[in-house]
């Protein structure tokens, strides 16, 4: 944390933060130590407006809390450090400092993961936090690769622009997602390459071919059935129909015909034939 002049009271959080100083004026190592226990998911400070102020734009002292809007803290909570495992969570939908997952105890170094806030930070930095998977280069979430992000607690805001990002990239090599091949180059597979409105275009897609295969199915079957009883029909029809089948067979020269067509069974045939005697 860059050295700040703070222009509250201090120490604001004193109940449950320490703020060590760095000796030197300029340093950077400024850092911050809980002061208590707390069990996972407790809210450690609130982020109430006031002290809080919505910020005009992103500084290296706000936090970003939606697409377009940043806040200052104006606290101490300023000076909670990055860390890629952190001890912390920043909630800008519920205005919460959270304890992470791994629970507080007193001493332990109070730490966010910087891009679970910030979209486009105006400077990266070499983050130096030393965990076994320290994420390395810290940019905002826009400027990081996507297994940086992997595993780590962000909000709503970060996820959203994030898929909007993925569907940008997306947009631009349409012609390449839906078969597992690339995108900017890297492999992805199938679910990642396409979102959730073409996943449910495609389903209405293939249940429209699911009905219209069953549609035409159901239309053949109908069709064979009633030529079948046409037939049936045919045979126990009597005098016309035979009549008609021997004329038609004596009118056209030995022909091998028996039964009936449907044009004869609609006694258009049959009436052919007793005009003809
Ligand atoms: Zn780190």
């Amino acid at each position: 944390m860059p050295p700040l002049t703070p222009h509250w009271q201090q120490p604001s959080h004193s109940d449950v933060q320490k703020v060590l100083y760095a000796a030197e004026k300029d340093s950077f190592t400024t850092k911050s130590i809980s002061t208590v226990d707390l069990p996972p998911n407790a809210v450690f400070a609130k982020l109430a407006f006031p002290p809080c102020t919505l910020a005009e734009k992103a500084t290296y002292a706000t936090v970003q809390i939606g697409r377009d809007q940043h806040m200052n803290l104006n606290s101490d909570l300023v000076y909670i450090n990055h860390g890629c495992v952190p001890s912390v969570i920043f909630d800008t939908s519920s205005l919460n400092v959270i304890v992470g997952p791994k629970g507080l105890k007193a001493g332990d170094e109070l730490t966010f993961f910087y891009p679970s806030t910030e979209w486009d930070m105006a400077q990266g930095f070499d983050c130096f936090c030393g965990a076994d998977t320290c994420r390395g280069f810290i940019a905002g979430a826009k400027n990081m690769k996507k297994e940086q992000l992997e595993g780590l607690w962000l909000n709503d805001h970060i996820k959203r622009l994030l898929e909007e990002k993925k569907a940008q990239a997306q947009g631009k090599n349409g012609q390449n997602l839906g078969n597992g091949t690339t995108t900017n180059g890297k492999v992805v597979r199938d679910e990642d390459a396409e979102d959730l409105v073409a996943q449910v275009l495609r389903q209405s897609l293939r249940q429209a071919e699911l009905a219209l295969q069953a549609a035409q199915k159901g239309l053949d079957t109908y069709l064979s059935h009633r030529a079948t009883s046409s037939n049936g029909v045919a045979k126990g029809n009597g005098v016309v129909a035979t009549q008609a089948s021997a004329e038609t067979l004596g009118r056209r020269g030995g022909e091998q015909r028996r039964g009936v067509t449907n044009r004869e069974l609609s006694g258009e045939m049959g009436g052919d034939t007793k005009v003809a005697i």
